[in-house]
């Protein structure tokens, strides 16, 4: 990953699995020939090629019948095998794709978290508290908003919201005495007077300013009320973020206020006679800051702007360090943009030493430290599983040889093919691209016929299969090369949609850990990139996690016919699922709330994806009038003796059944 760097200066170890050990094998009456001596494939393989403990720890893992294993409570003990666990779902009806959530991992984010800065704050003394809020916009499904609520009891966990609907979500779901709501995102009047009269009804929420436009609003509406509010303001710092986010930032960030603005708005609260009011320094950003470093000057920043604040006479209470805190989707732990260089203890460490040491500094007393960490909370507990439906592979079989009076060019071409080795591969790559141009060149001449360049073109991806199984085997491939197992991946079919289920993939490139859930225990010989069900060429996953920046082919076992072959997408339950689309009318799938219990598991919830009937409800179709249309249609050919009764029926069964079933392929 050259450019990219672990905080600490340890370097990462290269794990690089090697399936096989080829060796120049000399074979009676044959010349120098290539062949593979596979030793057994283990599940320890696996484990270093899809780096399932960089990501996964300590979740997920590999059990001996190859299988991966489920710890949703994470070293708190009790595990499950998640390929019988589908299986077991599967005969419950409940189809691929299926979308898994453990609460039990949602409960363990929040302990990690709310521990991390627990011991924080007792390592440094810190003389306040820390107050999480989950950004309901990561992932706003009811049963995760209700389990987070649950599990967030015993740390005062509150909500934050972004917007007005998400205002009311929070408002209505959160009855945890003591916990915050931070109000963030555009706000009205009604918006404003609705936080605060939820004040009488025993919550406590932190009306942030993020435009000047808010401020005037928020000093009527106190007064108009006659409430007291609780209120913060959002600043825009100079650190620069980094990565997709990094212009959440700086004084042409979206949101926040300019340090003239905010001294503004102290002025106008003063005059308001409102400075009680003003409790909290808020800012946030952006999300998945890979780089410690900019956490560290983010929080430097903030806790001076907060420790003036307090010497300007704002009545300060809380400090509100936004999100950002990052996912290790690679599990490369470097700043490379999938991954972070930091943990989440490190994350608390800083930010809790920071803000001692700047009001110290100041003696004004210490915030109640707010984070607003949705990716950290929500990534982990869901699971996607999807089943792969075909392949289509480059031609694949070991060509014969050429017979007398076939066309030189064949001939040579079996040469080079014959001739691959360790020493010459490069050249031989050459060799035959040259020969395969040459080919088509007289091929367009009239010269070739098209039986002898189906000859030809068999024998070349013979040569390119040969070429790419003797670099696999290479620390160092040639530049030509590397573009080769691309050329030569196969491409797997599978039952979901990109639009759906990984928005990110295809939106901003985001990477999320894919293997099989099963077969682990088995070399996977084939390389190949995913195609979803779309009929859009952008639906499509083509990049992969890798210890060295992102893998453009991903590992796959060869499909047998008769055995289902699912995958997993690991880390994908923040905000996948809301910003997911309808392209292709591919509906939400269907999706279960699994939790350990001391037997085993039980299924909490099941909520079933969207049905046909109901997509085309979206876009505003009524069924009862297409099946009419279909049925008229049918009467008409019939009487036109174009279609019998019985096709006609059969039509009419399977279009009705077809709107009440599940929009992806069921088996
Ligand atoms: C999106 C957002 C968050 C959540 O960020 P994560 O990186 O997912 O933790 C927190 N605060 C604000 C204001 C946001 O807009």
């Amino acid at each position: 990953m050259g450019a990219y760097s672990r905080a600490e200066d340890t370097t990462v170890e290269a794990k690089q699995a090697k399936s096989s050990a080829l060796a120049q094998v000399e074979t009676k009456g044959m010349p120098l020939v290539t062949r593979e001596i596979t030793r057994q494939w283990t599940i320890e393989d696996s484990e270093a090629l899809y780096r399932i403990e960089g990501w996964g720890q300590p979740y997920f893992s590999i059990n001996a019948a190859g299988h991966i294993t489920v710890s949703p409570k994470g070293e708190r003990g009790g595990s499950l095998d998640l390929f019988e666990l589908v299986n077991a779902l599967k005969q419950r009806n409940l189809a691929l794709p299926l979308m898994i959530r453990f609460s039990d991992i949602l409960e363990d984010r929040i302990e990690r978290l709310n521990a991390c800065f627990a011991k924080a704050i007792a390592r440094y003394n810190y003389p306040g508290t820390y107050k999480g809020v989950y950004p309901v916009k990561c992932n706003q499904q009811r049963h995760l908003i209700e389990e987070l609520v649950t599990f967030g009891k015993p740390h005062q966990f509150g909500l934050e919201a972004g917007s007005k609907p998400e205002l009311m979500i929070a408002l209505a779901m959160l009855d945890t005495p003591g916990a915050l709501i931070t109000c963030n995102g555009y706000k009205d009047r009604e918006y404003i007077e609705t936080a605060m009269l939820s004040q009488r009804l025993g919550q406590t929420p932190i009306i942030v300013l993020e435009q000047t436009e808010e401020v005037d609003l928020v000093i009527n509406a106190a007064k108009n009320l006659g409430i007291q509010p609780i209120v913060g303001v959002r600043a825009k710092l100079s650190t620069q973020g980094v990565g997709r986010w990094g212009t959440s930032t700086g004084d042409r960030a979206k949101f926040g206020l300019t340090i003239p603005e905010i001294i503004q708005v102290v002025d106008k609260f003063r005059e308001a006679d409102l400075l009680n009011s003003l409790q909290l320094l808020h800012f946030h950003i952006g999300s998945q800051i890979s780089a410690i470093q900019v956490i560290k000057d983010a929080i430097q920043e903030a806790s001076k702007i907060y420790v003036e604040l307090a010497r300007l006479g704002a009545n300060m209470k809380y400090l509100d360090v936004g999100g950002g805190l990052a996912v290790d989707y690679d599990g490369s732990q470097t700043n490379f943009y999938a991954s972070k260089n930091y943990n989440m203890q490190n994350y608390a460490y800083d930010i809790v030493a920071e803000l001692k040491d700047a009001c110290a500094e100041h003696n004004v007393s210490v915030p109640t430290i707010i984070s607003e960490s949705g990716r950290a909370i929500a990534s982990h507990q869901s699971v996607l599983i999807f089943d792969v439906l075909g392949s289509s592979d480059v031609p694949n079989e070991e060509p014969e040889a050429p017979k007398e009076g076939e066309p030189p060019i064949i001939w040579n071409l079996w040469e080079t093919y014959q001739s691959i080795n360790y020493e010459n591969y490069q050249e031989a790559y050459h060799d035959a691209t040259q020969f395969k141009e040459e080919a088509i060149s007289r091929f367009n001449l009239g010269i070739l016929r098209l039986a002898e360049r189906a000859r030809v073109e068999r024998m070349y991806w013979a040569c390119c299969r040969k070429i790419v199984k003797l670099t696999r085997e290479e620390d160092y491939v040639p530049d030509e090369l590397e573009d080769l197992e691309k050329i030569m991946a196969s491409i797997y079919y599978i039952n979901m949609s990109v639009f759906q289920s990984a928005p990110d993939c295809w939106a901003i490139d985001q990477l999320f850990p894919i293997l099989p859930i099963h077969r682990l225990d088995e070399e996977p010989t084939e390389r190949a990139i995913l195609a979803d069900l779309t009929c859009d060429s952008d639906g499509k996953i083509d990049r992969f996690i890798d210890l060295r920046d992102v893998k453009s082919v991903l590992e796959l076992h060869s499909l047998k016919s008769e055995e289902p072959y699912y995958l997993g997408m690991f880390l994908n339950g923040a905000y996948q699922e809301i910003m997911g689309s309808l392209h292709n009318l591919f509906g939400d799938t269907n999706a279960v709330h699994i939790k350990l219990t001391p037997k085993g598991y039980q299924i909490e919830h099941v909520v079933k994806g969207d049905t046909m009937k109901e997509v085309l409800g979206y876009v505003q179709y009524d069924v009862e009038d297409l099946v009419e249309k279909i049925r008229r249609r049918s009467e008409h050919a019939m009487q036109e003796k174009r279609i019998t009764l019985q096709e006609s029926q059969l039509l009419l069964q399977n279009y009705e059944r077809s709107l009440s079933r599940y929009t992806y392929l069921v088996d």
